[in-house]
């Protein structure tokens, strides 16, 4: 394995543009539950049912209940070695954009500024009537669903299953992955779409793509390196590695 950190860092030590990658996983040892584990479960709800427009408009304090019991858990987690290993490549690397699927706010608490928080932000909300969007760290909510001072109901800013992402965070995705040099796809099951077809695009456009998951995904198959491990153990001996040589 050491081999295969090894070829990784001397990748990245030459690499002109690096797009990472990052899902549910990156944050999971930061104490923050993936969605496809035993512990994104909550009161026997999938996420995909509680994830939706169509279940906002059916029942939003329901969705209002879950989005506070995520925003309790999310609350008291800070960056781990994974997130902070991704905010110092962004210094090492001269073009690097991280682009990640996480809503929890902690690539941005590390230091990342080259990001795009593909699914919005936890800490965000969006008055249905004004389409303002504005903080609310307020944890757990005092009142749900929350309001804004319009007096209109505020959701989640955030992409739930079935809406569509941001048509200029897409394009600048699309087009990272399609000069990458180097595409780093992290703690993530590859399962959501579009994001799901980043690694496939870099790929075919000649990209080098490593994968670190401790357990395969659909894109295993296809990537050129799978490092099979934790986020924060592997990243921090690939930088190691990297600023020795
Ligand atoms: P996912 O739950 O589908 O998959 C998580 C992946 O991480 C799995 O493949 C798992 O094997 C891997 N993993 C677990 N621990 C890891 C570790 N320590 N290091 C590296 N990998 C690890 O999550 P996803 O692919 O991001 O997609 C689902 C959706 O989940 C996304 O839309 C995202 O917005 C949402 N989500 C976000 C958070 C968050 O913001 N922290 C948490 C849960 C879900």
């Amino acid at each position: 394995m050491d081999s295969a950190f090894a070829a990784i860092a001397e990748r990245l030590k030459t690499a002109t543009s690096v797009v990472a990658l990052t899902g549910a996983g990156v944050s999971a040892e930061s104490g923050i539950p993936t969605f496809r584990g035993p512990e994104g479960l909550w009161q026997h709800y999938k996420p995909e049912d509680l994830a939706t427009p169509q279940a906002f408009a059916r029942d939003p304090r329901l969705v209002w209940e879950w989005y506070d019991w995520r925003r309790q858990k999310i609350a008291p987690a800070s960056p781990n070695p994974a997130h902070e290993v991704l905010a110092q490549l962004e210094q090492i690397v001269p073009d690097f954009l991280l682009i990640t699927q996480n809503i929890d706010g902690l690539h941005r608490l590390a230091g990342s500024r080259r990001l795009i928080e593909m699914h919005g932000c936890i800490w965000q909300v969006r008055c249905l009537t004004e389409g303002t969007v504005y903080e609310n760290r307020e944890v757990p909510l005092s009142l749900l669903p929350p309001q804004c001072a319009c007096g209109s109901m505020v959701r989640p800013d955030v992409v739930w299953f079935g809406e569509s992402l941001s048509v200029e965070d897409q394009a600048r995705a699309f087009a990272a992955a399609e000069s990458a040099d180097i595409f780093l796809t992290i703690g993530t099951s590859a399962l959501v779409q579009p994001a799901a077809s980043l690694p496939i695009v870099a790929k075919d456009r000649g990209a080098f793509v490593a994968e670190i998951n401790p357990v395969p995904t659909p894109i295993t198959p296809l990537v050129d390196s799978h490092l099979q491990g934790a986020a924060g153990v592997i990243l921090p001996q690939i930088l190691s590695i990297l600023l020795k040589s």
